[in-house]
């Protein structure tokens, strides 16, 4: 048994006339006189095929009339045009076979339209509703024209690694890796003995895969890694996961600015790829989700994106006469209702921050020349807040070594990433891209939890 034959490709081909098979899932059914009307999906498009059977067929009344939402069919039969409304093909069903039923007592997929708080409570199932099905395919779309637009530029990408003993840059808190015996921690004066740990030494979930791309960057000129990555902050935000994905793109002879139109240049592709690729997922959310989607994806890709500095960031909410729970001064971390005060209300576009102040960045940023500030540049998406974060990394041996001592780094652990300096540094920049924010964007989801098959949060997996 293999499956070739896909809804999506008989709609698109529409072989009217001839035999066609196809499996798939009941969506529901309706008898009609002495015809009975099937609507089967197969997850390969949103749409469904309709498929008559008549009363003439073997296991009409045995199987086919028992048919109920959910059952898993096989079907031979011949294509041919509708004359009914709603769709222009329909299929005369020859022979249908149930390959699984559902019981409609416990299936709970029966109303037409669940919360999808309810869905996420079975997200085993839940992509087989319009809405996450839909979800998927943009998600995968969405992955695919990323690999796509890193390969037409020459970028490679680089696998980097789950597993870290470096302590990454304070991105967030870490996820612990270990084959000790919980019952029986060994113990050196108060402190857990790493030593007889499977490394050797305390290893973690990586936050990031950043500064092991910076080390191929310098040897294959432009790289990215897209991989899962894990923060165990305790946030329960529509924003924030503790397991999502990242795409890290990393190039050397790269500066500030150029890291800036890469990303800006990636966004569009992307976001123009699913629009033109997916229309009919895109359509769904436009219709049920957020009915202002289409406007956002097309001011996306007809506008250049705002650039300001932090500094002017901070001068423009301060001037806004706009009252912000968090208080506005040069120096504080930007809260997401002003990254959606200068996305949402101020540019009402993307707008990408650059130039933060040193004290709320991690060291890697490369200093300015006012000493204050790094070349940092976030990206801020309506409705979303800051979905790309990315800078120009510090090149210089003596600069980089002194703000690490600073920050408490412990060098030892981070001399690999020092020989990166010592040994032919060259300018260099990237960034990251949340790969969950994106399929939000692209969908208008509003909850992070929705946009992942089976979403990793404080308290649940
Ligand atoms: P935020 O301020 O929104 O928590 P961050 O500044 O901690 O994000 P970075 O370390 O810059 O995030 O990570 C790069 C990108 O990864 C962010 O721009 C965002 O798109 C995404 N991201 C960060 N944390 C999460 C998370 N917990 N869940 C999902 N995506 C995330
Ligand atoms: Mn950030």
């Amino acid at each position: 048994m293999q499956n070739q034959a896909r809804i999506k490709t008989i709609l698109t081909a529409k072989p009217i006339d001839q035999d066609v098979t196809l499996n798939g899932w009941l969506k529901s059914r309706r008898e009609s006189k002495g015809l009975t009307f099937l609507d089967i999906t197969d997850g390969s498009c949103l749409n469904g095929i309709q498929v008559i059977a008549e009363s003439t067929l073997r296991n009409y009344t045995s199987e086919i009339s028992k048919l109920t939402t959910g059952c898993s069919v096989a079907i031979e039969g011949r294509l041919v045009s509708s004359p009914a409304k709603g769709q222009d093909v329909e299929v005369h069903a020859k022979k249908i076979s149930v390959l699984g039923w559902a019981d409609p007592e416990t299936y709970p997929l029966q109303k037409k339209r669940h919360s999808f708080e309810f869905l996420r409570s079975i997200a085993h199932i839940r992509g087989r509703t319009n809405s996450l099905g839909a979800v998927a395919r943009i998600r995968s779309r969405l992955s695919w024209a990323l690999h796509h637009f890193f390969a037409k530029r020459g970028f490679f990408q680089i696998h980097t690694p789950v597993i870290t003993t470096s302590d990454c840059e304070g991105a967030g808190d870490m996820f612990t890796v270990t084959s000790l015996d919980l019952g029986q921690i060994p113990f050196d004066k108060n402190k857990v003995d790493f030593s007889k740990d499977f490394f050797g030494r305390p290893a973690s979930l990586t936050v990031s895969g950043q500064l092991e791309a910076e080390a191929y960057a310098l040897a294959l000129g432009n790289v990215y890694t897209f991989g899962p990555t894990f923060r165990a902050e305790n946030s329960h935000t529509s924003r924030h996961l503790a397991e999502f994905w990242m795409i890290e793109p990393e190039m050397a002879f790269c500066d500030l600015e150029g890291d800036m139109d890469l990303a800006e240049e990636m966004l569009k592709y992307v976001v123009k790829d699913c629009v033109d690729n997916c229309p009919d997922d895109i359509d769904l959310f436009n219709r049920f989700i957020d009915k202002n989607l289409a406007a956002k994806l097309s001011s996306v890709l007809e506008n250049d994106f705002a650039r300001i500095s932090y500094t002017e960031a901070v001068d423009k909410l301060t001037q806004s006469g706009q009252k912000f729970d968090y208080p506005v001064k040069w120096g504080i971390d930007l809260q997401s209702e002003h990254e959606r005060y200068l996305a949402e209300e101020l540019y009402q576009r993307p707008v990408i921050v650059t130039d933060y102040p040193k004290t709320i960045k991690p060291f890697y940023m490369r200093l300015n020349n006012d000493g204050k500030t790094v070349a940092a540049m976030d990206i801020l998406f309506p409705g979303i807040g800051e979905i790309v974060g990315g800078s120009q990394r510090e090149e210089r041996y003596d600069i980089l070594q002194e703000r690490m001592k600073k920050a408490n780094i412990p060098l030892e652990n981070y001399e690999w990433y020092l020989d990166l300096r010592r040994y032919g540094t060259v300018p260099h920049a990237g960034f990251g891209l949340g790969f969950e924010r994106l399929v939000q964007f692209v969908t208008g989801m509003s909850n992070i939890r929705d946009v992942i098959a089976f979403p990793r949060t404080p308290g649940v997996a």
